[in-house]
């Protein structure tokens, strides 16, 4: 049987930067990753915005590690020549009540460290964005925007200079744990051991962990699925910056992203599924124009198209409150050897370097 220091089930961003930041403490580090290519899960059907960390509970995973993960992230992309834009977001107050909800926003921002926030008046806001409608709004200059895949080729760079490798087509079945580590069988037939195994499986971690014998069940959250549907329009964007409605409970609200080349596209909204599927109905386009055009009402009839879907892996159902990433190593679970990773939603993009950081220190000891 074949035997390796650290396993990372996973190759979208969450493991990729979790097996970098193995790789670079000096471990021996095997990326299996069940898809033909790295980067086709969750990380391929995102917005691709750098979150400046606004909007999670003080002190949580998401707070802590999206704040430090946007400041490695933009260091780590003029290092390393990943495309993105530091392009500010404004987050609009366009009804009633909501511009106490951008004063609430900009305290909660404060609180986790994003200390650049500004609130501006309608006439600020319209003379940077002339298209907006709004009241008032909230403006981040530190969110942004990144190609995903040019970070996850950067982040699978610099993994296999420090020794590891990423090998495709890998599916991890089941695995036992043992000897203070973990015995893994893949899809085709092989069998490894491995002193720490990673579970960053995105929509796959809660399947992975039930299927490894000696986990504690009831250490596993439940999976929930929230499809986020996208829309585009077939011109180039009105805006510069990034355009956020007030967030909403289960998601940011249908907001409108910029690509790289500065094309516009809005979503995701929130669809809670049963079973991974990735179709976007056209009907749901109607309430894209309505919440659109809250704050573009300019949006002309006619001009929206399906564009793609993503899938957020949620630990919590609908209606229930938001939860935090759960990143869980010995001290939480007391099982040696493994680390799970559950729920890594947005902003999970941002947070990867953080995140990389912080499992490879739960790691440290074992
Ligand atoms: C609609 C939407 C919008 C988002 N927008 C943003 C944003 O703007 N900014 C931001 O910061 N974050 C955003 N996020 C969050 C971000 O995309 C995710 O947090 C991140 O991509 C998760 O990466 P991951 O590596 O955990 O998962 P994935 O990218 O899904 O990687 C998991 C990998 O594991 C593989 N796998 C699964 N099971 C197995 C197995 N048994 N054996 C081997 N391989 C396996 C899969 O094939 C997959 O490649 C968004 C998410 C969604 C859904």
């Amino acid at each position: 049987m074949e035997a390796v220091d650290t396993v990372v089930v996973g190759a979208g961003v969450v493991g990729l930067a979790c097996a970098r930041a193995l790789a670079l403490a000096g471990r021996e580090v095997l990326v299996l990753e069940a898809a033909a290519a790295i980067g086709t899960g969750v990380s391929s059907r995102s917005s691709e915005v750098i979150h400046a960390g606004i909007y999670y509970p003080a002190g949580s995973l998401k707070a802590q590690l999206g704040v430090r993960g946007r400041r490695l992230l933009y260091d780590y992309c003029a290092a390393r020549g990943v495309p993105h834009r530091r392009c500010g977001k404004l987050i609009v107050a366009t009804a009633d009540g909501q511009e106490e909800q951008l004063v609430e926003l900009q305290e909660r921002g404060a609180l986790n460290g994003v200390d650049d926030l500004v609130l501006i008046s309608r006439a600020a806001a319209l003379a940077l964005e002339p298209a907006l409608a709004c009241t008032a709004a909230l403006l981040s200059p530190s969110s942004g925007i990144i190609d995903t895949h040019a970070l996850m080729l950067a982040m699978q760079g610099d993994l296999e200079a420090a020794g590891g490798a990423v090998v495709t087509r890998t599916r991890v079945r089941s695995g036992r744990l043992e000897g203070g580590g973990v015995q893994l069988n893949t899809e085709d037939g092989t069998t490894l051991r491995a002193r720490l195994l990673v579970n960053c499986a995105g929509l796959g971690a809660q399947s992975l962990a039930h299927a490894i014998e000696g986990f504690p069940a009831e250490r596993i959250p439940p999976l929930y699925l929230a499809k986020g549907n996208y829309f585009s329009i077939a011109r180039r964007s009105p805006f510069r910056h990034l355009i956020y409605p007030v967030p909403e409970a289960a998601g940011l609200g249908v907001h409108l992203t910029l690509d790289l080349a500065g094309q516009a596209r809005f979503g995701p909204d929130v669809e809670w599924i049963q079973r991974e599927n990735y179709d976007v109905d056209p009907a749901r386009c109607s309430s894209f124009y309505a919440e659109i055009r809250k704050y573009w009402p300019g949006l002309p009839e006619g001009s929206l198209e399906p564009a793609y879907a993503g899938i957020r892996p949620k630990v919590q159902g609908p209606g229930e409150a938001a939860a935090d990433f759960v990143i869980a190593g010995p001290e939480t679970h007391g099982q040696p050897g493994i680390v799970q990773l559950f729920g890594i939603e947005s902003p999970g993009i941002t947070a990867s370097l953080a995140i990389g950081e912080h499992v490879a220190a739960l790691a440290g000891h074992l």
